[in-house]
Formats: C-alpha cells, structure tokens, sequence
C-alpha cells in the first residue's frame, strides 16, 4: 500500500511536530520551510523549530498548571518538540526553559535523520491542486504570497495580521457583589455583559496608573500598529484624560444596582468562551508590561481578585478565524484537504503552536491511512485547546489564546477552590489515556515505524516516493532559480500591516 505524502508548509515549532508525527505513524511527509532561502522578520537561523525569543516552555507542572499538563500530555504522546526541549533543559526552577540552540538543532537533526521525512528549503505561495493532503503551518510570520491565498479562501476579514488582545479573566474570580450583569440600554441578552463602576476618584487613579504602567515596545519591524478599534487603553488615555470614558469605558445605558445610578466609568467584560468560565476586559487591548497589567486591572472595583487567564497585548500575528473556518478536525471547511496548524490557528505561544501541530499531524496521517481518530477529549489540555479554536471561543472576538483551565468544562462547584487545579489534571490525564487506549494510530514514541511502537494489526505503509535528505543543518542550500524581481504577489495584500 502506498500513501500519498502530507505536504507541511512551514518548519516552525507547528510543523516540524506535524510532520514528525505524520512520518512516525508511517505516512511520508515533505516539509517546506523557507528560511534557508528566504529569512523572517523574527528568526534568526536555518533551524526548524527556532524559538523566536524566549527559551522557556513556560510551566512545567502538571499538577497546577495547563501549560505543564499539557507538557505531560504532550509527553505522552510521543512529541518530538517536548523531547528536544526535556534533553535541552537549563535550570529554570518549576518552569521548563532549553538552551535554544541546543533545542532546534536536536529538532533539525531528528527531521533530517527521519527515512519519511523530505525537507524542501522554499517558500509556497499556494498549495498546488495536486496536494492530497496539506498543513498550513506558516506561524505569526506567514509569508505575504501565502497569506493572501489564505485571504482569498477564507475572506479578507477572516484573516488578521496583528492581534489585539485584551485581557481574560476567570468567571469565578470576578466579584459579583461589586460586578452586574446588564447590557447597555437593557438591549439583548442582559447577562451578556459584567459591569464594573468606577466612581470620579477611582476613574481617575485608574488613568494615573495606567499612564505610568511600563510598558512593552513594539520590535521596530512590527511599526506601530494602532487601527480602529485596537488602540490600547493607555494610548487612549494619553490621548485625553476622558478618553477612555467616552470609549470603552463609557457609562452611558448602564444603572448600578447598587446605587441606582449611572456610574463615573464602566469597565465591561464579555463572555469569552462557550463555556462561559472566561470573560474578556472590552477594549482593553494593552502594551502594558504583564506585571503592570495585573496591579493596574486588579483596582478596577470587582476586579480586585482577578485571576488573569490571558493578559493583553499587540503583536504582529498572522492568525485566521478558526471558529468559524475549520472544523473540529482542523480543516478548512472551504477546502478540507487544506489543515492548519500552529500560531495561525490563534493560539498562542511555542507549545500551544506545537501541541496544535501534534494534534494536526496526527489526524492527518490517521486521516491518510483511511483510518478515523477520535478527537482529544475536551477535558483534556489538548482537547480543551483544540475545542476552543475550532469553535468554542467566541468567533466575533477571536483573538490568540494560550492553554489554560479556564478552557476546560468546569468540575462540580463543590470541589473546593484549592483542590480543582489537580482535580482537572487528574481528569485531564485519565481520559487522555482513555483515548490513547482507543486509538489504532501508531504513537511516535520509541525507535519509529516498524518497531515496538507500531501496532501489530496495521499493515507496514511505504512512502510513495524515495526520500531525498537534505544537505546541511545551518548553511542555506543554494535556491533553485535566480531570484525573481519583486512582483505584487510578493508583497503581503493590502490589508496586511506587518512590515
Ligand atoms: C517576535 C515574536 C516573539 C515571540 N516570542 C514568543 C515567546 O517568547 N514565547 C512564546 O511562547 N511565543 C512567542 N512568540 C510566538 C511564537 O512565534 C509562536 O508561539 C511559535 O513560534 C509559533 O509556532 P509556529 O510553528 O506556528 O510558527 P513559527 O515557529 O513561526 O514557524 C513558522 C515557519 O513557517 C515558515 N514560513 C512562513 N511562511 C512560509 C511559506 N510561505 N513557505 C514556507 N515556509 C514558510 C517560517 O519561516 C517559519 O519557520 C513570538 C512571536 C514573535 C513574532
């Protein structure tokens, strides 16, 4: 049996797992990957899986923590970006950081040294018809020529090229005695929106701290992104001390109940996933510093217990709307042989990207061997980061998510406050080995295709073509044709504003 090869476009951390897990099920893969012929604003080698700038995969526990149990799931399932990251580890107390180098040179040599792996070193401006099976893994930094043919199957609006995030925050952290729901002028649903009021003092504190917040820099390649609708709050409020109270924090159409009033300010917050555990701050895109963020928010009355899923930001990223364009499988809806995977799916972060890539390439190849795999429970870090992409989080607010509990569905209230976090891990982990047990698709543990890690009961699959290796780790092979002069598709479309 032969099986047509799952083409990978992009060699980052999203794909380089893909592909690994595409070739250690059996099935061959050809991964493109650009640099080598033409660089990135952010990256600075040849090596796939390069970390654009921090060494740590954040958290390592498993216990406590989304990110760290996502590691262990991650872990379990044979992941090849955990294993480079566990044998590069430096000492970074409870979290896992790599040397980087180290990191993405062992990622480079285990592709490079893998029989169903071809490595091509050029940049795709479109999957070829031809292509049975293809991932789009081209990060926060796809290439212009690419994303506009993503803009063109997908509609320019469902493609964005910064993100604008404003701060989550846990529904049950929000002080309910303090916060109302109501949506303004008593339009629609009224639990659509949480209120929190801010008299003239607080009002005003809240516009000290936030024009003295540190702030983040924008790289000087980002340029300075501010659109409508993005500003961040504190650049409003440099703007004019009432700014942000004749915007986002507008009083105007909302009564507190505790007051019978109107108040001085309003801070509002929206329901951020399906499941309703997270609610996002509207408006409250910020480059302030991450420490800064949780001070400053934590004075908004209501607030003052805030646990912060995701804090604010504004990055050049490239990501489409996957809620409403990819199934629950990661396919495109409009052309299914097309997956994505990675940052540009909106989640965010190195192994959120990879994790996303090791779910992507998995279902690719069960998909490629004719075989059907179940997706990851929700209950799962995978599954709840998975679910939330392709559809549970909300489609007209989407912007990048990391992995966190907030995304699980919620345990019985009464497992108390302290014992939820290793309640949900415990969770998480027995019905991931459920679904492992479930599961005919070989793991990518262990010596590879053909060894003890492959199930007995599925017949040896062959790669449709001879498998080419690549020449050098570090050094960029030499293009196939001369450069090409600029051409308009070369240049991101219109409404890109990446530099
Ligand atoms: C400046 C910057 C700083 C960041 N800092 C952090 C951080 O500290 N911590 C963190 O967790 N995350 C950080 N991120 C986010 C981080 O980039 C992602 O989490 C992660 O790298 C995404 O993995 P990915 O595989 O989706 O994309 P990438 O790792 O970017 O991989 C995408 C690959 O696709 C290639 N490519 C693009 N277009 C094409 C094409 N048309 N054809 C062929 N190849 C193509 C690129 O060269 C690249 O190698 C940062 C992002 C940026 C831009």
């Amino acid at each position: 049996m032969t099986v047509e090869p799952i083409h990978v476009i992009g060699g980052g951390l999203a794909g380089s797992e893909a592909a690994w897990q595409c070739a250690r099920a059996g099935v061959p893969v050809v991964l493109h990957e650009m640099r080598g012929v033409e660089g990135t604003a952010a990256h600075h080698t040849d090596h796939l899986a390069e970390l654009v700038c921090s060494n740590s995969f954040r958290s390592d526990d498993a216990e406590h923590n989304a990110v760290g149990l996502i590691h262990a799931e991650m872990r379990a399932l044979g992941s090849l970006i955990l294993r480079h990251a566990d044998a590069a580890r430096v000492p970074a107390g409870s979290a896992l950081a790599v040397d980087r180098d180290a990191f993405a040179a062992g990622v480079t040599a285990a592709i490079l040294a893998e029989p169903l792996i071809e490595v091509r070193r050029e940049r795709i401006d479109a999957p070829p018809p031809e292509w049975a099976s293809v991932i789009v893994a081209t990060g926060p930094l796809t290439a212009g020529p690419l994303a506009g043919w993503i803009a063109d199957r997908t509609g320019e609006d469902a493609l964005a090229f910064f993100d604008a995030i404003a701060p989550i925050v846990h529904f049950d952290s929000i002080d309910r005695d303090v916060a109302w729901f109501q949506s303004r002028w008593d339009k629609g649903d009224s639990r659509d929106y949480l209120n929190c009021p801010l008299d003239r003092a607080q009002y005003e504190a809240f516009v000290d701290a936030l024009l003295a917040g540190g702030k983040t820099e924008f790289k000087q390649w980002e340029g300075t992104p501010y659109f409508d609708g993005c500003m961040p709050i504190e650049v409003m409020a440099e703007r004019g001390r009432d700014t942000p109270r004749f915007g986002p924090m507008k009083p105007v159409g909302l009564t507190d109940p505790r007051t019978g009033r109107r108040a001085w300010a309003v801070v509002q917050l929206r329901q951020d996933n399906a499941l309703g555990t997270l609610w996002n701050i509207v408006g409250f895109q910020t480059k302030l510093k991450h420490a800064e963020q949780i001070r400053v928010f934590r004075t908004i009355p209501g607030l003052e217990r805030a646990e912060f899923a995701r804090l604010g930001g504004l990055h050049c990223n490239t990501f489409i709307k996957s809620p409403v364009l990819l199934d629950d499988r990661l396919r495109l809806k409009a052309e299914p042989r097309v997956r994505f995977a990675g940052q540009i799916t909106g989640c965010e972060g190195y192994v959120e990207s990879a994790a996303v890539g090791l779910i992507a390439g998995r279902l690719a190849a069960a998909a490629a061997r004719g075989e059907t795999l179940a997706t990851p429970p929700p209950t799962t870090a995978i599954g709840a980061l998975l679910a939330h992409i392709t559809g549970g989080g909300a489609a007209d607010t989407f912007q990048p998510m990391n992995v966190n509990f907030g995304l699980f569905p919620p345990l019985d209230a009464s497992v108390a406050k302290a014992e939820r976090k290793p309640a949900l891990a415990a969770r998480a982990r027995a019905d991931l080995a459920g679904w492992m047990a479930a599961s005919t698709l070989p793991l990518a543990g262990g010596a590879g295709v053909g060894a003890a890690d492959r199930r007995r009961d599925k017949p040896a699959i062959t790669a449709a073509f001879p498998p080419q290796r690549e020449g050098r780790l570090t050094a960029p092979p030499a293009p196939p044709s001369p450069p090409e002069p600029p051409s308009p598709a070369d240049t991101p479309p219109s409404s890109a504003v990446c530099a």
